[in-house]
């Protein structure tokens, strides 16, 4: 064992000891020689410290042991997929407050799903004509300019064109015969039109209203503030804050588009979706995630988040011109991050993240680290370092405090 990891095991455990977490440790290790190889070890995969957030490239998040252990249960018994579609669908739509819920491949799948569903409810032979025969069918999506995303592709993928609009005079004379679905961007920074208006109008015209709000939980109430608000399809992702499966998300709303959505999804072929399998475990995984986010509250999120951006700070006491303030983005992954302000003239921030994801163990800061914008409410940090807390295991807190020490204290 290389000098470097050896003495960050027993760092390791000396952080461990003192956090009083090396009291559990012998209970944990043997659930992981329960559970199976380690794949990653075998297959030279470098495990890393997420602190970064719920990146899918850093595979988002981890699932929290009672989800990982309801979908290592699922995983021992076959069952018949629609049941299980149609009960997990009731059961989440019961406890988010909604009308009907699909569970999908993550929230941009939801999207491809939704767009379907707007597009052939009431008229189910139509799902074959997607995403190339769709001169029968209605195909305008009307959005807001600012709300154009990276995601839109996925409701692109149906064969839609989209109607940019601006102002709400724009979008009262964008609804043609053709209009199928009005789409919002719900952490959109730009757009002039409010959710309420956007329903409002839309409805007037008979036209469904999907709200994309895949990274906008915490707070927990927004499960069901869009659905009750009145927009007929609403997607969050089921791999981020939700911390299910990473290839799980949730499409909430109306039940007759939640219907439409089922007949374009797997495993029916000549659909849309017939490439966007959920497996049971994933389904199951899922509604456990469900169930233990609802156990939780905002106030114990925020609270530990903070806790453990001030625990990073506090590593960093005493090196000259370091600065930090823990800050809250306002919509998407609204929670406390650590922003740190330091002479990045001796090392800047983009080689403070190459250092931190060199060493040992392996860290990934937040991608806005050294970046103008990173995304949707992080502030600029051009010249800063941004740390995300939230997706960190009990104790990384302070590996990373102590690594960013290292790495900031070698080039004062
Ligand atoms: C992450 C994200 C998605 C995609 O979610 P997946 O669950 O990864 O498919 C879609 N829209 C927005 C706004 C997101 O932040």
């Amino acid at each position: 064992m290389p000098a470097t990891r050896r003495n960050f095991f027993s760092w390791t455990r000396n952080a461990l000891a003192a956090s009083g977490l090396l009291g559990t440790a012998p209970a944990t290790a043997q659930a992981a020689a329960a559970s199976g190889a380690d794949y990653y070890g075998k297959l030279g995969v470098t495990k890393i410290i997420n602190a970064a957030g719920t990146y899918t490239a850093l595979t988002a998040s981890i699932m929290p042991p009672q989800v990982q252990a309801a979908v290592a249960e699922a995983a021992r018994h076959p069952v018949r997929l629609a049941e299980l579609q149609q009960k997990a669908g009731e059961h989440i739509a019961r406890r988010l407050k909604c009308e009907a819920a699909l569970v999908s491949a993550g929230a941009a799948s939801a999207l491809t799903l939704g767009t379907a569903a707007c597009m052939t409810v009431g008229n189910k032979q139509a799902v074959s004509l997607l995403p190339l025969e769709t001169s029968s069918l209605k195909n305008e999506v009307i959005i807001q300019k600012g709300h154009r995303y990276g995601y839109d592709h996925a409701i692109k993928n149906c064969g839609i064109r989209f109607v940019e609009v601006d102002t709400l005079d724009q979008y009262e004379k964008a609804f043609s015969g053709r209009t199928v679905m009005c789409h919002f961007f719900n952490a959109a920074e730009q757009g002039q039109i409010s959710r309420e208006k956007w329903i409002e109008v839309a409805h007037r015209h008979g036209v469904p209203c999907f709200n994309d709000a895949a990274a906008d939980v915490p707070p927990i109430s927004n499960l069901w503030n869009y659905t009750q608000m009145g927009f007929d399809l609403v997607t969050f992702s089921g791999g981020k804050g939700l911390r299910g499966p990473q290839n799980a998300g949730l499409l909430l709303g109306r039940k007759d588009l939640i219907e439409a959505a089922t007949w374009s999804n797997s495993p029916h072929d000549e659909t849309v979706g017939r490439g966007m399998k959920v497996a049971k475990e994933q389904i199951i995984g899922m509604v456990a995630a469900i169930d233990w986010y609802l156990e939780q509250t905002d106030e114990g999120m925020q609270a530990e988040f903070r806790r453990r951006a001030e625990r990073v700070a506090a590593a960093l006491k005493g090196i000259p011109g370091v600065q930090h303030e823990i800050f809250v983005p306002p919509l998407a992954n609204a929670v406390p991050h650590l922003l740190i302000r330091y002479d990045h003239t001796r090392i800047p921030p983009l080689e403070v993240a190459e250092r931190m994801r060199k060493g040992t163990p392996s860290v990934e800061l937040n991608p806005a680290t050294g970046h103008k914008s990173g995304s949707a409410g992080l502030p600029n940090a051009e010249d800063a370092i941004i740390v995300g807390v939230w997706m960190l295991q009990p104790g990384e807190d302070a590996i990373v405090g102590q690594r960013l020490r290292e790495v900031l204290k070698a080039a004062v």
